[in-house]
């Protein structure tokens, strides 16, 4: 039986209903639609329920045994409910780029951004069209001239990421250790510290927030510093980046000037190259698209120097965001209530629906 099709014509906030997986960032963007008082629900993998129970934040939790499992009778109850789904990195990971395109459910975000952001040429396209900062990359081993972090792709965790500081090295790990593995990046290793700049675009007001920052806690990479050089080399121990959790990081004061104009670049840019529908609110102008707009992150390395260095764009909410459900010191100057970027997303949403401009924030 086909899915029936959406129709967001109500101008009631309390017509629809906010869904998303249970993972990632679920607990903020479920509080999130309970305070700005909408409904909402969780859809779980069968035993992964308890922390959407225990704190009591969801209207619904829709079990399902595995996501493969999400199908077109799942979507039918979604379009029932009048869900909006709020994509977050685990849904995407779940749910893979094709199958999101297909999604006939309401859909908070621009689809189109996914191909961009998961193609590394795009992103880099895109990135330095904007006048960002990018590590230089290394078309082939033979052009290292300075430390160079190689990626393999999809490397859970960054695992087997290694650093050669010229082709010499580069072929003596990679062929010792990794003779068969050829889908890899060299990129310019960057010394500094990452941090992750958390941004929400409104399509409402049109301007751009900063929400808050954050450092992640990597296993071990966070932790191999603990044990000398020498014992490191002696263990065998490599470096891996697996995120365990995510730290709060206020940035000095001097660098939001920089952080802002950085962000609007890049939504500026994605309207540019058409990224996305033309938006209504245009007139139809090409150049109009929607663009970037709800909350994404800039995966950055900021250097001794105080130069920012982006090497990764994300178009969706992170979970760096998590540690902020009650506000960040930046929410805590704009907003007169704690806004998490959770809260931010249905507020945007919830506005959208009483202006009649809900097809504004759908993709
Ligand atoms: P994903 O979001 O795709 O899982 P990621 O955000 O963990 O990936 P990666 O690109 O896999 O990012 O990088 C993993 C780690 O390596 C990060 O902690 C980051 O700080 C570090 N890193 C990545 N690129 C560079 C670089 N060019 N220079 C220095 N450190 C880097």
């Amino acid at each position: 039986m086909p899915s029936p099709s959406p129709k967001p014509a109500s101008k009631k906030s309390s017509d629809y209903c906010i869904a998303t997986l249970g993972s990632h960032s679920a607990l903020q963007i479920l509080k999130g639609a309970r305070d700005e008082g909408m409904r909402n629900l969780v859809i779980c993998k069968k035993g992964s329920e308890h922390p959407y129970k225990s704190y009591d934040v969801a209207d619904e939790i829709i079990t399902i045994s595995d996501w493969a499992d999400w199908n077109e009778a799942l979507e039918a109850e979604l379009i029932k409910r009048n869900a909006i789904i709020i994509p977050h990195g685990s849904f995407i990971a779940y749910m893979g780029h094709e199958r999101v395109q297909k999604m006939k459910a309401m859909y908070y975000g621009t689809k189109e951004i996914l191909q961009w952001e998961s193609d590394r040429r795009m992103e880099r396209q895109w990135l330095e069209k904007a006048n960002i900062l990018l590590p230089r990359v290394f078309e082939q081993p033979e052009d290292i001239d300075r430390a160079a972090i190689v990626k393999f792709h999809g490397a859970s965790g960054g695992f087997g990421y290694f650093i050669a500081k010229n082709a010499e090295q580069f072929h003596e790990v990679k062929n010792r250790k990794y003779p068969e593995q050829n889908d890899f990046v060299i990129q310019e290793y960057i010394v500094g510290v990452p941090l992750y700049a958390h941004y929400f675009q409104s399509q409402i007001t049109g301007e751009l927030e900063i929400m808050s920052f954050d450092k992640r806690y990597e296993s071990n990479a966070d932790s191999i510093g603990r044990i000398k050089a020498e014992d490191q080399l002696a263990a065998n121990i490599h470096t891996s980046y697996t995120i365990v959790g995510n730290i709060p990081v206020v940035v000095r004061e001097s660098l939001l000037p920089e952080f802002f104009a950085m962000g609007e670049r890049v939504v500026q840019v994605s309207k540019e190259l058409d990224m996305g529908p033309t938006s209504s609110a245009s007139g139809g102008l090409r150049g109009a698209s929607k663009g970037l707009f709800g909350p994404f992150c800039l995966e950055c390395i900021v250097t001794r120097k105080l130069q920012i260095f982006v090497f990764e764009i994300s178009a969706r909410i992170v979970a760096g965001t998590n540690p902020f459900i009650e506000g960040s010191p930046y929410t805590a100057l704009k907003y007169k209530e704690p806004m998490s970027t959770g809260r931010r997303i249905a507020r945007e949403i919830k506005h959208a629906i009483e202006q009649g401009k809900l097809s504004e924030v759908l993709g």
